[in-house]
């Protein structure tokens, strides 16, 4: 975590006028400057900054705030993330306490141009890329290389006195048998990039007929495949304004759709759409549209990506390409007009769902048929009670059966989502929450975190440590009443839980008369253990 003197520090470098000048055309008026406010439309500006107050209002919209908050706004990131792009643009430099090393990823960019200085050089490559139809414009854009073979690779490390362990933590090179080796051998590279901008990875798909056809670099600290989308810090802008986000299955695609004028498409990094990606899609509220191919493993995917996004309320639909096309071909078919008819009009993802379940069975024979309603309806019981009553009837249609027998759920006794939360709901509840978030704190958190010693969410934790995909968890991601509590905070919230739990189990123990006495005595031990544990903050380890 960026420390909180760094920050103070930051903010005694910001000045108002200086960054937002940095985005928007400011003209001074009287005391203040004006513009036209940038998150409502308008021709007349009543987008105020004062370098006095040291804050922006807008006299239209309402919004306001400081630096922070307008980076945070304009460019849709979290506060670390506008922190860290204040930072740079202001120079100066942030501290990190012990546990987070801020990664210098100068030496994944240093072989990112490598790698594009390479393609220019290698005919078999290019050749490759313009058979696909892609244009000199867009390697340029998307920084598309090419990885030559491994000697190459490590040569080019050391002869740039790059430091080989870095590269190495990068997923660049690794060592085998035979010492150091590149992962990326014959391929051409497309670098992944985070949201903020950063390189953290690359895809590459190989020339020279490798059984793998696509490799991605492995897991690291920085890249979490199941977090990335391919082509989002080129896309961000597009998404914003257009408000709706294209996901596709492909580098390929991503390339292409561009290309045809589609900036807004991103692709998942050869993996399926996971609940982890979900914040980074939240961003901005756009509407997602699902775009995969028509095969089995396309439309499976798509069923599972609009499951996880029909829970997350996520607005949208899908779209399906013809087997055997994909949107890279389309574009270079020139079918452009039949794209924009596609993406436009899209299934939803309910009615996908439905429409996918229902396909599974025979429905003239009733017995599969009885099946079939059965999936549906339990499908149907895990969504909003109004949208199970909206849907119950296209169920009825499709099955060609009475909507009396779609039975929807009603919610009377159960908890819905943001209603009448306690305190200890929110706490509880947030303690899922921060985990869902930051899946590596699963680990730790389970050493010490049992279902049982949560007051009323037992039950939700139980799923997160058993069923972390399952649907009710993605509307706690989304719930937006709850926290994500930073490293501190949570350690503090879990000694909150955990103090009054070890204090009651100490206290039954205590009158518990059929107890063994040397048991009972060594019991006691370790719950004072713990519980000293825990005072002086040695039992979590985060
Ligand atoms: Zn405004």
């Amino acid at each position: 975590m960026i420390t909180k003197e760094s920050i103070e520090n930051l903010k005694s470098h910001l000045d108002v006028v200086d960054i937002i000048s940095q985005f928007l055309e400011l003209k001074k008026s009287g005391a203040n400057f004006k513009a036209c406010c940038p998150f409502h439309g308008e021709d007349t500006p009543s987008f105020v900054v004062s370098p006095a107050k040291q804050i922006y209002h807008c006299f239209g919209c309402g919004v306001g705030g400081d630096s922070i908050k307008f980076v945070m706004e304009y460019e849709k990131l979290s506060y670390p993330e506008a922190i860290e792009k204040l930072a740079s643009m202001t120079n100066v430099s942030l501290q990190y306490d012990n546990n987070f090393k801020k990664i210098d990823s100068t030496i994944i960019s240093k072989v990112n141009e490598y790698y594009v200085k390479l393609l220019t050089h290698n005919q078999e490559a290019t050749k490759y890329l313009k058979s696909r139809g892609i244009s000199d414009f867009s390697i340029e854009k998307f920084e598309i290389g090419y990885a030559g073979n491994s000697n190459d690779t490590i040569n080019f490390l050391k002869t740039s006195f790059l430091n080989l362990a870095d590269a190495k933590e990068f997923g660049i090179i690794d060592s085998g048998q035979n010492g150091l080796y590149s992962r990326f051998i014959d391929r051409i590279t497309f670098p992944i990039y985070t949201i903020n901008g950063n390189i953290v990875g690359f895809g590459g798909r190989t020339i020279s007929g490798h059984n793998a056809k696509y490799v991605n670099s492995p897991q690291t600290k920085l890249f979490n495949k199941s977090r990335l989308l391919y082509g989002y810090n080129l896309a961000k802008d597009s998404i914003y304004k257009q408000n709706t986000i294209i996901i596709t299955e492909g580098y390929l695609d991503v390339v292409m759709l561009h290309q045809a004028g589609f900036n807004n498409t991103v692709a998942t990094l050869g993996t399926a759409l996971t609940q982890e990606h979900l914040p980074l899609l939240k961003r901005g509220e756009p509407k997602v549209i699902v775009a995969y191919d028509g095969d089995k493993a396309g439309l499976n995917a798509a069923y599972k990506a609009s499951l996880l996004l029909s829970h997350g309320n996520f607005m949208g639909g899908v779209v399906i390409f013809k087997e055997g096309m994909d949107p890279a071909d389309m574009v270079n078919n020139n079918q452009i007009d039949d794209l924009n008819n596609m993406f436009s009009s899209p299934v939803g993802f309910i009615p996908f769902v439905i429409d996918f379940i229902i396909k599974k069975f025979n429905v003239e024979n009733p017995q599969e048929k009885q099946q079939a309603l059965k999936e549906s309806n339990d499908f149907l019981k895990t969504l909003d009670p109004i949208l199970q009553e909206e849907y119950q009837s296209l169920v009825a249609r499709k099955l060609n059966v009475n909507s009396q027998l779609i039975q929807v759920q009603h919610f009377n006794n159960q908890r819905s989502n943001n209603v009448n939360l306690s305190s200890i709901d929110i706490a509880e509840l947030s303690i899922i929450k921060t985990v869902l978030d930051d899946t590596s704190l699963l680990e730790v958190v389970k050493k010490e975190l049992r279902p049982e010693m949560f007051e009323i969410h037992s039950n939700e934790y139980n799923l997160l440590v058993n069923e972390p995909e399952h649907p009710h968890l993605v509307g706690l991601m989304l719930n937006e009443h709850l926290i994500s509590y930073s490293k501190e905070e949570l350690k503090h919230q879990l000694n909150l839980l955990l103090v009054p739990y070890y204090n009651k189990q100490l206290q039954q123990l205590t009158y518990d008369k059929d107890i063994d006495f040397k048991i009972k005595a060594r019991k006691i031990r370790d719950i004072k253990k713990k519980l000293h544990d825990l005072r002086s903050s040695k039992l979590i380890n985060i």
